[in-house]
Formats: C-alpha cells, sequence, structure tokens
C-alpha cells in the first residue's frame, strides 16, 4: 500500500478545545506517521498567542495561523498551503466568508 502524507487542518475554538487532550493524541498521532498537522484558526493574529501555547506546543507555533476571520482555504492557499483534510466545527468558515456574514445579522 503506498503510503501518503497528508496535510490535516485542525480548527481551535469549539473543536481543539473541546477535547485537548484527544487532540493532542490526534496531532501526536499524525505527526508520527509523518504526516502535517497545522492549526488554521479564524482568530485575529492577537489572539493567537493561546492557541501557539497549546496545540502549537504539540504541532509548533509556527504552523498555527489566524486567518482574522478571512476563509481559511483561500487564506492558506496563499500561503501556498493546500489542506488534503479539513477538521472543524464550522465548515463554511472553511469555504466563504462565514464570520463577517454572522456579524452583519
Ligand atoms: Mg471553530
Amino acid at each position: 500500500m503506498k503510503e501518503y502524507i497528508v496535510i490535516i487542518s485542525i480548527d481551535f475554538d469549539d473543536t481543539y478545545t473541546k477535547d485537548p487532550e484527544f487532540w493532542d493524541e490526534v496531532c501526536k498521532l499524525a505527526i508520527q506517521k509523518k504526516h502535517t498537522v497545522y492549526c488554521v484558526s479564524a482568530r485575529p493574529e492577537k489572539h493567537m498567542p493561546k492557541v501557539r501555547e497549546t496545540v502549537g506546543a504539540i504541532i509548533g507555533g509556527d504552523s498555527c495561523f489566524g486567518t482574522g476571520l478571512q476563509p481559511k482555504r483561500e487564506w492558506m492557499k496563499n500561503k501556498n498551503i493546500e489542506i488534503d483534510i479539513w477538521i472543524d466545527d464550522t465548515p463554511d468558515a472553511i469555504v466563504r466568508d462565514h464570520y463577517s456574514q454572522v456579524i452583519k445579522k
């Protein structure tokens, strides 16, 4: 069986934070299997330290990104990173401008 490197994104708020111990184990296993794990949050940069202190301690602080409410997929594409698998409680925020629409309502 061919083994692929899988590029995974895990969301922070209401995804990682729902069970950090569980996701830490998932991240460790993924890294052990030579996959790549990023944390892609919609948080603004000023609220990213908490992310880097927690999941960032497992995956590396440089692998944690805050899009500042921008759609995540396009934001990561602009960093030349194509995510294979998104783990996110708000999938709408990956593909479209979800948060500004929520804020407008
Ligand atoms: Mg979330």
